[in-house]
């Protein structure tokens, strides 16, 4: 019997004062649907509080994300089963309503890890997968044209089996080239789970979570035995002096408390355990 614990943040990018509050309840109500789900399962759990700020318009992920070069609005999501190492991305998304549905889809289909565009929209067509207008995503155009930086949206759970999970989704970063594809889809980069370690998801410059294909780094440390809060401080402290790079991350060990970390001024963020 493990003790469930569940960790929920809404993005590591400069938040604007007159948002703070507002966004950190965002993330309390993600926590608390999450935690409520917590009993079907770390995957549920997961993905229900990812699924949730997916319709929160001032998180950037699905609708009221961030806008790109040309104002359009691309998704990424990512899930990860820490049970089986299964995993899922679905990139470079505009019509499909709930982008962290496709990811999962793509891991239960289990052929491959990752479908971006034109093929993943397909994909979701064809498993029956909500599909809406891309306007739908944007709200307040100027707004969201002015979301500094970036954020994203993420959550991961261990339930009472001892099983973790990890769920994503994102806008990815204001002003990016359309087509860019972050880190947030990616196993290894923007998070990862196994049962026998950890899980553990991130948020920032996708480019220097790749770079130092952070998300699984942090995983073999706790596979070595450093502990949850060490290991989530020195991913943030690595970004900053490796890249000169923001973010933050967020981490469940096998046991033990959530942990948090971030060098940006904020990141909203809520646990339960
Ligand atoms: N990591 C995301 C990306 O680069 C953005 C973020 O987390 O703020 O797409």
């Amino acid at each position: 019997m493990a003790r469930p614990a569940l960790i929920v943040h809404g993005g590591a990018g400069p938040v604007p004062e007159s948002e703070s509050t507002q966004r950190q309840a965002a993330v309390e109500r993600a926590r608390e649907v999450g935690w409520s789900t917590l009993t079907d399962g770390a995957l549920a759990a997961a993905m229900a509080a990812v699924r949730h700020m997916e319709d929160e318009p001032l998180l950037n992920a699905g609708i009221g994300a961030c806008l790109n070069a040309e104002g359009g609005v691309e998704l990424d999501a990512g899930v990860m089963d820490g049970a089986g190492l299964k995993v899922g991305g679905a990139a470079c998304l505009r019509d499909v309503r709930h982008p962290i549905d496709l990811a999962r889809a793509v891991m239960e289909d289990g052929r491959h890890v990752l479908l971006a565009a034109a093929g993943a929209s397909k994909f979701a067509r064809e498993h029956g997968l909500e599909m809406c207008d891309p306007s739908i995503f944007i709200t307040d155009r100027k707004r969201q044209e002015l979301l500094l930086g970036a954020d994203t949206v993420g959550a991961v759970a261990r339930d009472a089996d001892g099983h973790l999970a990890i769920a994503v989704s994102t806008g990815g970063m204001t002003g990016k080239l359309p087509g860019r594809i972050g880190d947030s889809p990616i196993a290894g980069a923007g998070f990862y789970a196994d049962d026998r370690f950890g899980a553990v998801c991130g948020t920032g410059l996708g480019e220097a979570f790749i770079w130092l294909g952070l998300a699984r780094l942090m995983v073999v440390e706790l596979q070595h035995g450093m502990e949850p809060a060490s290991v989530a401080r020195g991913a943030v402290d690595h970004l900053g002096k490796a890249l000169k790079a923001s973010g933050g991350v967020i981490v469940i060990g096998r046991e033990g408390s959530p942990q948090a970390a971030f060098n940006t001024p904020a990141m909203p963020w809520a646990a339960a355990e």
